[in-house]
């Protein structure tokens, strides 16, 4: 259905095709519905007029009345710069232009009086107003009390077009009046009800035009409440629609894989956080339904042994099982580990990375593609082309955030049914990003570390402090213990980087020398046979200390190293941090991970070390961190584009989110196609929103 909401902008009084131009290039407004959907990122007390005067902040909006005069202009033979006095009656302002010079020459009429309206920024000790927004003015318009006017994001360009922010309010007031008739109600009138929500037409209306604060306040509770409906419903839709549609293969029984293991090599017994989680999957792989479940357990949480268990029961059900890491030195371990484990059982088992050499190399390919070979583990390789698998049943992918969503996808074009995915990461994902980045996938949460396990104990340390940081792991060596020395290595400086890594080494050498000492080192751009070689110096107990880059971030295990020594610590984040200081407290003894920086830190830096300091819980941590840098950081995706709420903060909204949730999630139980009448306007509006069909008789 066309409504006059679909109108192009340029047939709006004030617009025409050249405005229209400069509106769809610079804020993406093609229609009355997108400048309608354009809020004010702030509101003014328009009524408060200030004098010259009172100018004493560049932070805050001011709006005054004056006469422009004394215009002059810059540069020859070209004009640069065109400055203005701005005056009334208690002084003179200077104004500048640097854009759009051929219009502001011409602009300005003697003696007319103009509203300006802007921040004040200082030049040379001086306040001056830089590209204000300036119209003509109407005493009418002041004439009512208390009023709040909207401020609009401009840009330079749309300013030299004459639509700052008080004329593109012009233009929405003129909007309001034209299409107020035609603004339909999109939610079932029950939830506006039960939710005590305006309604749509008045909240578009007081967003834009608030008669006073409490009107605005309910405006801005319905439409983002209205941003978060209609990004759970559609992300709810298609989690659903893949939940009714994409068939996965029924892993329909537990067999003598599982069991024989369960109650004959079973190192220990299993948390009941680790029982909970394996419940879980199991259920979703008995479904019937492809399986897109993600596992969040903080480090040493015990992640490997559930992904073993099911990769046991895929087997059972005689099906083959993948297990992806993001290294070749994750996939080695993880290859050591689970050979380990089912050392006395019949299972086929294959390690695949980029340096496997091609003749074993074929013979895995082989053995994959006639069923022999059970589970294969490995990097980024596993996905290549020519691999193929006899009947790949799940894959399962270790530490997710280093994983795009076009490798997952890679990995379900392995077979006739996509294979279930479990992905698992050591990365707590703080719950408001869980019910929105991740909002399509179910999730396992391992709350709970095994017992016996002592919390690491975490101290801040000055670099003037760096003698008692060496007596200290002196010491810890001399009680048999290891200890790690990790040095930053972020790209844009590599090669620095790399010498201070150097540096600490050759340094760490005279404090710790050889014979008594052994160091070994691993960075990133060392050949894969030598950090091979210097890890395997480690794990065998050969080197007392480990000077690594974040090569050692995820994954590795060695149950001996006590201590991890974190230099130029400021210069990691939070849940890089927290990943490290994993890497000890894996053993019985009692750990320590030391932070190491400069006295001069920035306030952020401080309360990433405070963070660490107090805490050893990596959910708690996750929840800083996306406080401290937002949510498009923390993730180390760069899907930010998906979380950017017009109204809605993720950092706030954490409740709002949840109770939404839960209101799609009934609703779409309830009526899964929308077909009920009382949500036919939902699902127009959705239909609408997202360009495409509710419609479930049809996998997409
Ligand atoms: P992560 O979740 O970080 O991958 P791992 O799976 O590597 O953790 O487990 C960390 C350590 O804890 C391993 O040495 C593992 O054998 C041990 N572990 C796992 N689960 C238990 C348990 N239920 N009881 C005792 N130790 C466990
Ligand atoms: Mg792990």
């Amino acid at each position: 259905m066309i409504s006059l909401l679909d109108t192009k902008i340029e047939f709006l009084k004030g617009v025409g095709p050249k405005r229209a131009a400069f509106l769809n290039k610079e804020l993406n407004i093609f229609t009355f519905n997108d400048l309608l959907n354009y809020f004010p990122f702030r509101h003014i007390d328009k009524s408060r007029i200030y004098k010259v005067s009172e100018i004493v902040d560049d932070s805050i909006y001011y709006q005054l009345v004056g006469k422009v005069d004394n215009v002059k202009s810059f540069g020859s033979p070209r004009i640069t710069r065109i400055t203005a006095s701005f005056t009334d009656e208690s002084g003179s302002i200077e104004l500048v232009w640097f854009k759009g010079l051929k219009w502001i020459k011409s602009r300005f009429i003697c003696q007319q009086k103009y509203l300006l309206f802007g921040k004040a920024s200082v030049f040379n000790n001086m306040y001056n107003f830089v590209h204000p927004d300036i119209d003509d003015y109407n005493p009418e318009d002041f004439t009512q009390g208390e009023s709040l006017q909207g401020v609009y994001y401009s840009t330079e360009t749309l300013k030299t077009q004459g639509l700052g922010s008080r004329q593109i309010a012009k233009l929405i007031k003129t909007l309001l009046f034209q299409v107020k008739d035609h603004i339909q109600e999109v939610l079932p009138k029950y939830i506006l009800d039960n939710e005590v929500l305006t309604q749509r037409a008045e909240a578009f209306w007081n967003i834009h035009l608030p008669a006073g604060t409490q009107d605005l306040n309910r405006s801005v509770k319905r439409l983002k409440f209205e941003e978060y409906f209609f990004f759970q419903l559609q992300i709810l839709h298609n989690k659903k629609n893949r939940e009714l549609y994409v068939k996965g293969y029924p892993f329909k029984v537990v067999g003598s894989y599982f069991n024989d293991f369960y109650a004959n090599y079973l190192p220990f017994q299993l948390t009941e956080a680790q029982k909970r989680v394996i419940k879980e999957i199991r259920l979703d792989l008995g479904s019937g339904m492809q399986m897109n479940r993600l596992l969040q357990g903080d480090v040493g949480s015990g992640k490997t042994i559930v992904a073993l268990m099911v990769m046991l029961i895929a087997l059972d059900n005689g099906f083959q099982a993948a297990l992806m890491a993001p290294t070749e030195i994750l996939a080695n371990q993880h290859y050591i580990s689970i050979c380990a484990l089912l050392e006395k059982m019949p299972v086929e088992i294959a390690l695949l990375t980029g340096s496997t050499k091609a003749k074993h190399r074929n013979i895995i390919h082989e053995n994959l593609q006639n069923g022999k070979l059970q589970i294969l583990i490995g990097t980024h390789a596993l996905i290549e082309e020519n691999v193929q698998f006899h009947h790949l049943g799940i894959t399962i992918i270790d530490e997710q955030h280093r994983f795009g969503v076009a490798q997952r996808a890679r990995m379900q074009e392995k077979n006739e049914y996509p294979p279930h995915i479990l992905v698992m990461t050591a990365t707590p994902i703080p719950r408001t990003l869980a019910m929105t980045q991740y909002g399509d996938l179910n999730q396992s949460r391992i709350d709970e570390l095994p017992p016996g396990r002592k919390p690491v104990e975490t101290i801040h340390l000055f670099q003037n402090q760096r003698l008692k940081m060496l007596g200290f792991i002196r010491k810890q060596i001399a009680a048999g213990r290891q200890i790690y020395i990790v040095y930053p290595l972020i790209r844009e400086s590599e090669k620095l980087d790399l010498i201070h890594l150097e540096e600490g080494y050759e340094s760490l050498l005279r404090d710790f020398p050889e014979p008594e000492y052994r160091i070994c080192m691993v960075h990133g751009q060392m050949k894969a046979a030598d950090k091979d070689f210097e890890m395997q110096r480690f794990v065998k107990g050969q080197a007392h200390i480990m000077v690594a880059t974040t090569v050692i971030e995820v994954g590795v295990n060695i149950s001996n190293a006590s201590v991890m020594v974190i230099e130029h610590a400021d210069r990691f984040g939070l849940s890089q941090l927290h990943q490290l200081r994993g890497r000890v407290g894996r053993g019985a003894d009692q750990s320590y991970c030391l932070l190491m920086t400069d006295f001069k830190l920035t306030g952020e830096a401080k309360s990433r070390m405070a963070t660490m300091v107090r805490t050893n819980d990596g959910f708690e941590i996750a929840e800083v961190d996306l406080q401290l840098r937002g949510p498009g950081e923390t993730q180390g995706t760069r899907q930010s584009g998906q979380l950017e709420f017009k109204l809605g903060n993720l950092l706030q909204d954490e409740n709002l989110i949840k109770n939404i949730r839960g209101l799609v999630n009934q609703l779409l139980d309830v009526d899964p196609q929308l077909l009920r009448p009382e949500n036919q306007i939902t699902k127009e509006h959705f239909e609408k929103l997202f360009k495409k069909t509710f419609d479930w008789s049809r996998v997409s």
